[in-house]
């Protein structure tokens, strides 16, 4: 059986969840790296499937079986290809295995192996030794392979939020000056605000600029309009909430319910705003409120 992880590894994996990135993990043993045989795990199986591989459609007749794929090795400061990897399953039961030729040299037994899958390569980390936030390489391996993903709320945003022909990587760099742009002229140059949803007075690092009607549907122009387009609200809750379409302002500006909460949490969070005045109703933003509210009712 697997050992749970201990702090330093956990540190590594809350740093990959953190940024988002799916990852493997490996546990080879001693006895296992000098056998070259490392066990894929059902919890291994289940990162690999269905995008990597699929023992169970591996044609398993005793004969060799093997499936090779592109490996390398995350260091501190570079990475070393390997041999490709083996996944296969072995002839006499049939168990699901995987080895990475020339592991041994980086990892021992009992140390705790992840995986990440880009462009189509396994890119390996010992968890139990490198610091992942502090490595140079893992941050370049990153920052080239990853592509920040839109539409399953990946990043955080839903669908509407998003342009339809823009990269994300246009997308983003769009936003970030839309949101200067209008945080500016919300704040007037002031330290602190209040949320125009749940009314709290707070430092500006806590406020972000919300686009009333969904920012995909605003014109560029529309999209800098801060008197009728946009409004101050927070990090706290009150953004994501009216993003998601869980609350709406209604035509005399109060806070009622609308997409249904999956869980109590999101339910106490939307019941605590029911009923509230929002601050950035007026002439100016009625009409947006109006479109958010009936693409989410
Ligand atoms: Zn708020």
């Amino acid at each position: 059986m697997p050992r749970p992880l201990n702090s330093f590894e956990e540190a590594n994996t809350e740093f990959l969840e953190r940024i988002r990135v799916d990852y493997g993990y490996l546990q080879p043993t001693e006895n296992g790296l000098s056998n070259s045989i490392i066990d894929a795990t059902q919890e291994f199986r289940d990162f690999l499937q269905p995008a990597i591989h699929e023992y169970d459609e591996q044609p398993w007749d005793g004969k060799t079986n093997g499936r090779r794929l592109p490996a390398s090795i995350i260091l501190g400061g570079n990475t070393v290809d390997l041999p490709k990897a083996n996944l296969y399953r072995a002839r006499t039961r049939g168990d699901r295995r995987i080895w990475f030729p020339g592991i041994p040299r980086y990892v021992g037994g009992g140390e705790t192996l992840l995986t990440l899958w880009l462009n189509d390569r396994f890119w390996l980390l010992n968890a139990s030794r490198l610091e992942f936030d502090a490595s140079p390489a893992l941050s370049f391996v990153l920052q080239n392979h990853v592509t920040l993903t839109r539409g399953d709320g990946s990043l955080g945003r839903p669908d509407s939020f998003w342009g339809g022909a823009e990269t994300d990587r246009t997308a983003l760099r769009k936003v970030r000056a839309e949101q200067a742009h209008l945080r500016q002229h919300l704040l007037q140059g002031r330290a602190h605000g209040r949320c125009s949803i749940c009314a709290a007075e707070l430092p500006a690092r806590l406020l972000v600029a919300g686009h009333i009607k969904p920012r995909s549907r605003c014109s560029e122009n529309e999209r800098l309009d801060y008197l009728s387009a946009a409004m101050l609200v927070c990090n706290l809750g009150c953004d994501a909430l009216f993003e998601w379409g869980y609350i709406v302002v209604d035509g005399a500006g109060i806070v009622r319910p609308a997409r249904a909460p999956e869980t109590l949490a999101v339910k106490a969070s939307v019941d605590a705003l029911l009923g509230r005045t929002c601050l950035a109703f007026n002439a100016h933003t009625s009409v947006n409120f109006a479109t958010h509210a009936s693409l989410n009712l």
